[in-house]
């Protein structure tokens, strides 16, 4: 389809007239006005007033704008001059200085009209683009909302009660626009949500913060429940004064489907991959003993080779297999009380024995033993360690740090090598997620050390964090309590 660029004029009053009519206006109005006129002064004797006039003046401003008044203005001075100025004679003649001033007074304000006309016709034609163009953004926002399928998009009043209704809502919740305007948007939530105030609370959280976003079950208008991605945005006027929110909810119930059969098959596959896995493992081990027998030196070095290759498969594995336990919130952790500078030291020690490059320092103690379970802390430090020595490939010093404090002791682990910009700080600590920029892209990796790291140390109710700069390297911190919490 060809489209035409959009006129650039907007049509106002005084340019949808034609031109004979812009002039034809104001003559017609003083010959009217001069007619008057005349039958007033032949009833009344009147001399004055030239008001009839002003009549046609403004009369001619208006329809016709400031030219056209301008016109009327001299066609009115020169009757008046000639007809009316001198009661005794029609010439255009001045006979006296009050007769100049009359005759200039007159035509000052015919043209002060005529300018005033001018400006009120820009006011009024600003405010009628903006008029039209307010109309029209309206119709479009309107347009766009409801061409909008996938998406319900509503809005509320400051108080939660709906306002707007497009037509993705009526599709993914079910109900009509009619029926659902002026509800409280209460109406979607599980009742055991509406118990806690939940809807009333993130609507004080997305006037706090501006957003607030949402995952979880909605109700709708049939009963049955669907899984919900919920995007709230206050709406604020421009003295930042709360006019309500706009809500935008997904359906996501077919992708959390897909999203569980996924972490079902990584579930399952990881497990099938364990036993053999394993059995290689075993056979691996035969051979490395029947080739220590055979005192052959070059296939002892391959055996020694495979075995880490495939302790390599094995860690992997067991992390994906811990990804999937996360995930169906089935890790399970045995607590008790343990030694944490103990474990730093044999975990130290085992992962120093694989790089001679690094030299891995541990500062600091923790006074008392810590609460919770010693295997999956172990994982946490392992992971950290490994970490810092496979991303700083060009320095050799690693730092761990064990900070005693008041109830409980703070673990950092330093590295001196790429670092991680500002951006990606926060996601490292995601499932999957991994820097891919020119620096990174090289490092094998698959993304779920941190993932499981940061729920082992949330499920220990510590937290866990990095400090880290671009090019300089990071810390990765985890505090633990030292008694149960
Ligand atoms: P991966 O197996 O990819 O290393 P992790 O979950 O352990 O998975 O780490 C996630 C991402 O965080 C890594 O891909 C890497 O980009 C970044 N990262 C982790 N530790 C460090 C570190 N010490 N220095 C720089 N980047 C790191």
């Amino acid at each position: 389809m060809k489209r035409k660029p959009p006129n650039p004029t907007w049509n106002t009053r005084a340019s949808t007239y034609p031109t004979f009519l812009r002039f034809a206006i104001p003559v017609a109005t003083v010959l009217l006005a001069f007619g008057i006129k005349l039958q007033l002064e032949s009833l009344f004797h009147l001399e004055t007033p030239y008001l009839v006039f002003f009549a046609s003046i403004m009369i001619s401003a208006w329809y016709g704008g400031f030219k056209t008044s301008l016109l009327a203005t001299v066609l009115s001075t020169v009757l008046i001059f000639y007809f009316f100025l001198h009661p005794d004679h029609n010439s255009f003649i001045i006979h006296n200085i009050k007769e100049a001033i009359e005759i200039s007074i007159f035509l000052i304000e015919g043209i002060l009209i005529s300018v005033l006309s001018q400006f009120a016709h820009n006011a009024l034609r600003k405010s009628e683009i903006k008029n039209i163009e307010l109309k029209r953004s309206r119709e479009h926002y309107k347009l766009v909302v409801d061409a909008v399928k996938d998406y319900a998009i509503y809005t509320l009043d400051p108080d939660g009660y709906i306002t707007s209704w497009n037509k993705g809502a009526k599709r993914i919740k079910g109900y009509k626009a009619k029926e659902i305007i002026g509800k409280h948007f209460s109406i979607f939530y599980p009742q055991e949500r509406i118990n806690k105030k939940d809807p009333w609370n993130v609507l004080e959280i997305a006037e706090e913060k501006g957003r607030f976003e949402d995952e979880g079950l909605r109700i709708k208008k049939d009963g049955s429940a669907f899984w919900a991605d919920v995007v709230i945005t206050s709406l604020m006027d421009d003295q930042g004064k709360l006019q309500g929110f706009s809500q935008i909810t997904r359906d996501m119930t077919k992708h959390r489907e897909l999203d569980k059969r996924k972490d079902e098959f990584i579930s399952i596959a990881s497990h099938e991959l364990k036993t053999p896995i394993t059995s290689i493992k075993v056979f691996n081990q035969i051979m490395q003993k029947l080739s220590l027998q055979r005192k052959d030196k070059e296939f002892q070095h391959y055996l020694n080779r495979m075995e880490g290759q495939i302790d390599r498969l094995n860690e992997i594995i067991t992390d994906l297999l811990d990804v999937s336990k996360i995930q169906a919130g089935k890790l399970e952790f045995k607590k008790d009380l343990f030694n944490l500078n103990d474990l730093t030291r044999e975990i130290v020690e085992d992962i120093q024995t694989t790089t001679k490059k690094h030299r891995i320092i541990i500062e600091g103690k923790s006074l008392k033993k810590i609460f919770g379970d010693k295997d999956r802390i172990g994982q946490v430090l392992t992971n950290f360690l490994t970490n810092a020595i496979k991303y700083s490939p060009n320095t050799d010093k690693i730092v761990v740090k064990i900070i005693p404090q008041k109830n409980r002791v703070m673990v950092g682990v330093q590295d001196f090598g790429i670092g991680i910009s500002k951006e990606h700080q926060e996601k490292i600590f995601e499932r999957f997620y991994r820097v891919y920029t020119e620096d990174e892209k090289t490092f094998p990796g698959l993304g779920m050390g941190l993932y499981i790291s940061s729920d082992i140390i949330e499920r220990h109710n510590g937290k866990i964090w990095v400090e880290s700069e671009k090019g300089k390297g990071s810390t990765f911190y985890f505090t633990l309590f030292y008694t149960k919490t």
